[in-house]
């Protein structure tokens, strides 16, 4: 294969790129952003490869959320403690079901950046090239708003940045106390119609807390009690970004995109010959692929030679999103695929992608009940073909939504329009994802 450098991509074929009107602009701004401080530090990185090899052994379970676009209107820190919160209250309730640690990563500090199923959006008339992620272009639809702006590269580097320190602040500071994160679900679990259904578990888990304290065992003495793992997480989709973004680690000579420790391709940019696949193939972080309907398991076979050629455990995520009607059919002929060739991957399932449905009101939406089934189809596969159903990707936000239907306190389609804040995909809210972890919980113990 040919030699491999940070720009290699642009020899291959770039897919949801956007077209920057000035040139020198982009070189202006990339080169400095290329001249920044790197966001993660490449230890950290294979810190999350070591974690996931052990997803991809069956000795732990990653989850994976956050929002489908982070934007520059919704940057407020209650937003991020929010979505933190949720995120390990949900692994508080997946490890005590599965008595396995739990791989924590966001959609945080640096998803800004969306690919499009069309360049352009015609609306009342007026057509105009569609919005793709706030750190290309704005999402007013106005000719002015949509043209690509490299400075907006600038200013998610710097909200990446400040996203990233609070979520270090949280993890390390205090602020993921177990005992704490317990207490807030059961708070939480007080108000809500379904504190009925899943109250054996949240009492279980109490119990235990208790019982640990009894016996000394408490977040004053026990570090891992009080403090937590957080590693970030995008869609490797804006090359210039991303390749600004990577340096040369210093202990090893290996490259790693430093913008997040955990980067994926999409399912619309990881074709044969893409400038996506080309460029995450050099790059040390683990990464993630995501599988819909279009991909055969010879393309998978050969897109895992590429990307991982030495067969590292951990290094390749496999992110599936089907839909609820099709995941029995397609899942089945990849596992056993990668499991003949002895890919070592981790399996996690995206809910989300393969459920979107236009609501009458006109609301892209997702129903909670095929999000559920699509899951419930995700851990049958893996039971029937013995493999290890390792992992849960979905979009959330701990702020209190009406973007998907469903869900124990019911959003219907008629109040979809009262808090629809997303820029782009529906998002599960705070009260539909720890719906979401309980039902896991439910299958992650039969
Ligand atoms: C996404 O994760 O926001 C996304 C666009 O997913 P996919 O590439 O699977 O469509
Ligand atoms: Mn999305």
């Amino acid at each position: 294969m040919a030699t491999w450098a940070p720009h290699s991509w642009t020899n291959a074929e770039a897919r949801q790129l956007p077209i920057y009107p000035d040139a020198a602009a982009l070189d202006d701004a990339t080169r400095r952003l290329a001249s920044f401080p790197p966001l993660v530090f490449a230890g950290e990185a294979r810190n999350l490869t070591a974690d996931l090899a052990k997803v991809a052994e069956g000795k732990a379970f990653l989850l994976q959320g956050g929002d489908c676009a982070e934007s520059f209107a919704e940057f407020h820190p209650n937003n991020i403690r929010d979505t933190f919160r949720v995120i390990l209250q949900m692994a508080v309730v997946l490890t005590f079901a599965s008595k396995l640690p739990v791989v924590k990563v966001g959609r945080m500090a640096g998803q800004f950046a969306k690919p499009r199923s069309a360049n352009t959006e015609t609306i009342d008339g007026v057509e105009l090239p569609s919005y793709r992620g706030d750190n290309v272009n704005d999402i007013a639809f106005t000719a002015e708003s949509r043209v690509p702006d490299p400075e907006r590269m600038i200013r998610s580097y710097a909200q990446s940045a400040a996203t990233l320190n609070l979520l270090r602040a949280f993890a390390q500071g205090g602020y993921a106390n177990l005992h704490q994160v317990h207490r807030w679900t059961h708070d939480f679990m007080g108000r809500s119609p379904w504190a009925k259904k899943y109250a054996e578990t949240a009492d279980r888990i109490g119990e235990a807390l208790d019982f640990m304290e009894a016996c000394g065992i408490s977040p004053d003495t026990v570090p891992q009690l009080s403090q937590t793992t957080f590693y970030t997480s995008h869609e490797a989709l804006l090359l210039p970004f991303e390749e600004a973004l990577t340096r040369q680690d210093s202990l090893t000579g290996d490259w790693y995109d430093t913008s997040a420790h955990f980067l994926w391709i999409g399912d619309r940019t990881r074709f044969e010959g893409s400038s996506h696949v080309e460029f995450l193939r050099g790059i040390g972080n683990p990464i993630g692929v995501k599988c819909g309907p279009s991909l055969d398991p010879d393309a998978l076979l050969r897109m895992l030679d590429t990307l991982n050629p030495q067969r590292v455990p951990g290094r390749m995520t496999l992110i599936t999103r089907y839909g609820y009607d099709q995941i029995e059919a397609h899942l089945p002929r990849l596992v056993r695929a990668v499991k003949r060739e002895g890919h070592p991957v981790v399996w996690s399932c995206d809910p989300m992608h393969g459920n979107t449905v236009k609501a009458t009101s006109g609301y892209k939406t997702r129903p909670f009940e095929r999000i559920l089934s699509e899951v419930r189809g995700f851990f049958a596969v893996h039971r029937a073909e013995g493999t290890h159903a390792g992992g849960i990707h979905a979009e959330m936000t701990g702020q209190n939504v009406t973007e998907c239907t469903g869900g124990a306190i019911d959003v219907t389609e008629q109040s979809l329009a009262d808090r629809y804040h997303t820029h782009c995909d529906p998002r599960l809210n705070a009260g539909q994802s720890l719906e979401l972890a309980f039902l896991l919980a439910e299958m992650l113990n039969t």
